[in-house]
């Protein structure tokens, strides 16, 4: 991939533009937002018409809370923060069920997300909700709209070989990136099956695949995507004099998310593995992962030091 720039729009070295890629990754994006979305619409209207059973609720809370973890605790905490270590298995399981999420190949997450941390709310911030031109209500419904859906389809990638040069040397990395669609499958096709077994119909198979498969990834990819755009724009700001963002905790999101939503805390110790630092700020990831840790499938996990949280609330001295 070359590193050229395009003129006027010189961010090098933290983006690169990629015309077939971009082409590629947009209609990608396009149809991960339609689809799901048209397919939750219909879920609600059968549910509505025909009601809805324990089953789908059931399989689509399984693939939830599944996927989810996979994208919290697996490509965000351990993937792009490090901020745990774990076995080649579990780093596979981890990888797949993030996959399954339909946010994108694990290397172009990564590079993305750490682009996210290393330009947060500045110009090159890929989906900061802040960039925008305006002012008033309209300027917040235009800076939602950037943060949450249209930065994907942005001219520019976040540079890999800046950005997630060790992704792309980690040989398991790399075969969890090439395998981004299987994995996304397979997680359309195993609801199916489950939905199928359960019932023992056609149209258990089918109810399986629309809860479990699109809506889940509808209902999964909003609630992350609310992570980029309202945790930018809506909440508490405990640590601004560290972050000097406008990363926020915004609980209702944390809540929902798992942990995810507590920006203005992961933005301020951002390889902590616990993104929840008070009893009110709700982080199911972090809960996986203390499980995980005290039956020895997760190690050396980073947390960070009360004292040096508590230094670095709303003093300026601690941003050094
Ligand atoms: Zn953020
Ligand atoms: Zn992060």
């Amino acid at each position: 991939m070359a590193n050229e720039t395009m003129p006027g729009l010189d961010m090098s070295p933290y983006t690169v533009a990629g015309p077939t890629e971009r082409r590629r990754l947009r209609t990608v994006a396009g149809l991960i937002i339609v689809v799901p979305f048209l397919a939750t619409i219909l879920a609600i209207y059968l549910a509505f018409t025909q009601g809805i059973g324990w089953m789908e609720i059931g399989i689509f809370l399984t693939g939830y809370l599944l996927t989810v973890m996979g994208l919290t605790v697996g490509f965000h905490r351990h993937f792009a923060h490090r901020s745990f270590d774990t076995s080649p298995a579990m780093r596979m399981v981890l990888g797949a069920l993030g996959s399954m999420a339909g946010q994108g190949p694990i290397i172009w997450w990564v590079a993305t997300h750490r682009r996210h941390h290393r330009l947060s709310d500045q110009e090159g911030d890929p989906h900061s909700p802040q960039l925008v031109e305006g002012s008033g209500l309209w300027r917040v419904i235009k800076g939602f709209w950037q943060g949450h859906i249209a930065w994907m389809f942005s001219d520019r990638i976040s540079n890999w070989g800046m950005f997630a040069r060790d992704m792309m040397n980690d040989r398991q990395v790399f075969r969890i990136h090439q395998l981004y669609f299987p994995f996304f499958f397979l997680g359309l096709l195993l609801p199916t099956v489950a939905g199928g077994l359960i019932a023992g119909s056609w149209q258990g198979a089918f109810l399986g695949f629309l809860w479990g498969g699109l809506v889940r990834i509808c209902v999964v990819d909003h609630v992350l995507w609310c992570v980029g755009s309202i945790c930018h724009m809506v909440g508490l700001r405990p640590y601004v004099h560290r972050t000097r963002d406008h990363s926020t905790n915004n609980l209702l999101v944390a809540l929902v998310g798992c942990g995810e939503g507590l920006q203005n805390n992961h933005h301020a110790f951002p390889r902590d593995a616990f993104h929840g630092f008070r009893w009110y700020e709700p982080d199911l990831g972090a809960l996986v992962i203390r499980m995980l840790k005290a039956v020895g499938l997760v190690w050396n996990v980073v947390e960070t030091p009360e004292d040096k949280r508590k230094a670095a609330l709303g003093d300026d001295r601690a941003v050094a």
